[in-house]
């Protein structure tokens, strides 16, 4: 009988996509062990590759939505039962340890309530499907490829499930539902585009994976990692605040996460403890990357992120680049340790004291602080970005190496 600890390193393991034969080396953080029959088996409908020299030129061709269809136009009931049913693998293929739970109906109910077809470049625009990504296509999935199993929560443009995919070995994922006519209403068409093509070609063990997407003339579906402790948030508003031991291994995976995203050149710009989840394990898994910018030397001038977290060269307009990143892993810290963010200011006129709060780091710690947690937060809240400690620092920090695991290899963590 699978363990929880043996499905979480199988699906940490889990490499739907088949890898094109670049000559560029394994990225960085890669997890590297007996992935190869698990990729072979789950890219074997894989997309076939076109050669090196054609690659960055060929469009693809895009598949039939037909072909794609999920179970959910007819009745909700006989949908419903399309949806949950199994394809009855043989029972030591499948992982009897892990509940997946029950399935709500939740998709079906939507489908019917929300929702129209889009049409014309919209249509186009949201046509994703990782079968025919450039980079790593994986095979062609669809709502029939998976068991439906309870709902992990709602988001802006659809619900979140628990699923297993039909095909052994049978892997527990988060299917996510986007729906396009709302992406349409809410002009984030592009944003959501950037924001799969991004989280699809990022691999790094706080980093929530991004395996495959599909879509039907409705709606996107991502197939997500699944972050098995849920919120961090969640955790946050239960406790109030964090220890410093905890606060400073969630500081210590953050800051290698984003030493990861940064050597690609991905700024994420909207970190905060909503945009972070958990793994069964407790690890920290980086997630929505809906404000992310892929910007290689490029500085941005967009407003965006949270009032709370955002650094002084936003809030004045100004160019901003990777370094935001820096302030906002300072305001997680304090926010950690002390339960609320350092420059909130509640009630009227609070976005306005917020903004000048920021301007000018009025920074104010609790007496019950330790120096050393003071120390970092400090040196990451500074005005001028260039003078925020760089995440090789933090990593390197006392606070940070002080509450560190000892079986702990940074960049390829241990959790168990
Ligand atoms: P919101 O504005 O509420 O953040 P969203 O569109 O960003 O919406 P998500 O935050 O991705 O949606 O998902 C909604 C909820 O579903 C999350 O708050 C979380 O509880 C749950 N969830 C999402 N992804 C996963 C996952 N990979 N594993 C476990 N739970 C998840
Ligand atoms: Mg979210």
């Amino acid at each position: 009988m699978a363990t929880i600890g043996s499905v979480t390193r199988q699906i940490a393991a889990l490499e739907l996509n088949k890898k094109p034969t670049s000559s560029a080396g394994p990225p960085l953080h890669t997890k590297q062990p007996s992935q190869t029959n698990v990729a072979k088996l789950l890219s074997k409908y894989a997309a076939p590759l076109p050669p090196l020299s054609t690659q960055n030129t060929l469009a693809k061709p895009q598949k039939s939505t037909q072909k794609m269809r999920a179970p959910t136009t007819g009745s909700s009931n006989s949908n419903r039962k399309a949806a949950t049913s199994s394809s009855s693998p043989a029972p030591e293929a499948t992982q009897p340890g892990i509940d997946i739970g029950n399935y709500d109906g939740g998709l079906e109910i939507d489908n019917e309530k929300r929702g129209e077809k889009v049409s014309g470049e919209a249509a186009t625009e949201l046509a994703l499907d990782s079968s025919s990504a450039r980079q790593y296509p994986t095979r062609v999935w669809t709502l029939h490829d998976f068991d439906m199993g309870r709902p992990l929560g709602k988001g802006k443009f659809g619900r979140v499930y628990m699923v297993r995919t039909k095909a052994e070995p049978r892997y527990i994922l988060a299917l996510k539902t986007l729906y396009k006519s709302e992406i349409v209403a809410g002009r984030v068409e592009k944003q959501i585009r950037r924001e799969i093509e991004i989280q699809q070609n990022l691999r790094h063990p706080n980093v929530l994976r991004l395996y495959g997407y599909f879509h039907d003339e409705k709606r996107i579906f991502l197939m997500l990692e699944f972050a098995g402790k849920g919120e961090l948030y969640r955790q946050l508003a239960k406790y109030g605040c964090f220890s410093e031991k905890r606060s400073a291994r969630y500081i210590d995976q953050m800051a290698d996460a984003l030493m990861y995203l940064h050597s690609k050149h991905v700024i994420h710009r909207d970190i905060k403890p909503e945009n972070l989840l958990l793994g069964l394990n407790g690890e920290l898994k980086i997630a929505d990357f809906g404000w992310s910018v892929h910007a290689p030397g490029n500085r941005r001038r967009t407003m965006c992120g949270t009032l709370d977290y955002l650094p002084p060269e936003m809030v004045e307009g100004k160019e901003h680049g990777e370094k935001v990143d820096l302030w906002a892993l300072g305001v997680l810290t304090y926010e950690f340790v002390v339960g609320n963010p350092p420059f909130e200011v509640r009630g009227h006129g609070g976005v306005d004291r917020t903004y000048t709060r920021i301007v000018k780091v009025d920074l104010r710690f609790p007496a019950a602080l330790s120096p050393d947690v003071k120390d970092v937060i400090a040196r990451l809240l500074r005005h001028e970005p260039q003078d925020r400690l760089p995440l090789s620092k933090v990593l390197q920090h006392p606070w940070i190496v002080k509450y560190r695991p000892k079986d702990c290899l940074r960049g390829r963590q241990v959790y168990e």
